[in-house]
């Protein structure tokens, strides 16, 4: 593209800095996002696979595209960027405020689910800062549930294990995202004292025609129901994993079969 008759030296020292100037890029949008209203939630329902009614709502958020108005980001874009920026702090609590305000203006909506990085456990504060935010609300805590995502920044189970026991305390819901993903979800199961298991997806969705993924959810609810915690499964698609997943005993379901995550979900219209 520079012409005929030219050449260029390759040095990876170039392309490692091209890769810092996307980054930064990245965090600025976000940054922008953040300062300029530049965010939205939409929310998709959990139910009782019993009778298929509301259990809760989840919270999703997505970056609007400064560049073509109208038009949204989705998280697998941007939360990547947020994550190794450290911005995801800060979506995460504007999603927390958001969230609390909602259930505060609205005391007939049962209970709303937030996701919240991993890159939390070592903010000791949150659990506390929760909790005078759902207080100065009047929102009751059992109404808010946390659903933190197991990521690699899970590298001190000490850490996870005393934000999840602090986040209990406060009276939230506590929830273990993408389970049966990562290496140590077993080791997960055993200290970290959540009340809630989502499993993976990636479990689900090929349930009728993997042996292997059925055997393992079979397991996992048998354990999650001796242990006293409820199950949830995701990305429920259609009816045939959803009847599979009723005959092995999962607790909640959400996915495309019962309804996909909107900005006007039709339980939070009057
Ligand atoms: P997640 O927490 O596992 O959320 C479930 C994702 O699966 C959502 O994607 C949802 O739209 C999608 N989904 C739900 N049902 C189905 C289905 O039946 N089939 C398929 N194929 N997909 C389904 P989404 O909204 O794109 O979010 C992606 C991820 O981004 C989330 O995965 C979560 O890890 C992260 N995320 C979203 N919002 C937040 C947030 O506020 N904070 C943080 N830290 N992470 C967030
Ligand atoms: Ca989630
Ligand atoms: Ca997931």
């Amino acid at each position: 593209s520079a012409g005929k008759s030219t050449w260029r030296l390759y040095r990876r020292e170039a392309d490692q800095s091209r890769s810092v100037i996307a980054r930064l890029s990245w965090k600025d949008r976000i940054l922008d996002a953040l300062k300029h209203d530049g965010f939205e939630l939409h929310f998709q329902g959990i139910y009782h696979a019993a009778d298929k009614s509301l259990a809760h709502l989840e919270a999703l958020v997505r970056m609007k595209d400064a560049q073509s108005p109208g038009e949204i980001i989705m998280p697998g874009q941007f939360i990547p960027h947020a994550e190794t920026t450290g911005k995801i702090i800060e979506i995460d609590r504007w999603v927390l405020h958001q969230v609390v305000d909602l259930l505060s203006l609205r005391q007939e909506i049962p209970s709303i689910a937030i996701n919240i990085s991993g890159r939390s456990f070592d903010e000791p504060g949150l659990p506390e800062y929760i909790s005078r935010l759902l207080a100065s609300r009047q929102v009751e805590p059992r109404r808010l549930l946390v659903e933190l995502t197991e990521t690699a920044a899970v590298s001190d189970m000490r850490d996870a294990q005393r934000f999840i026991d602090a986040l209990r305390a406060t009276g939230c819901t506590v929830c273990l995202d993408d389970f049966g993903t990562g290496f140590s979800s077993f080791a997960y199961l055993k200290q970290l004292k959540a009340d809630v298991l989502k499993i993976d997806g990636l479990f689900i969705r090929d349930l009728p025609v993997n042996h292997d993924s059925e055997v393992f959810v079979r397991g996992m609810v048998a354990m999650a129901r001796d242990m006293g915690k409820i199950t949830i499964a995701e990305f429920v698609e259609n009816e045939e994993i959803f009847n599979m997943l009723l005959e092995i005993g999962i607790d909640q379901v959400q996915g495309y079969y019962l309804d996909r995550p909107s900005r006007e979900h039709p339980s939070l219209m009057r």
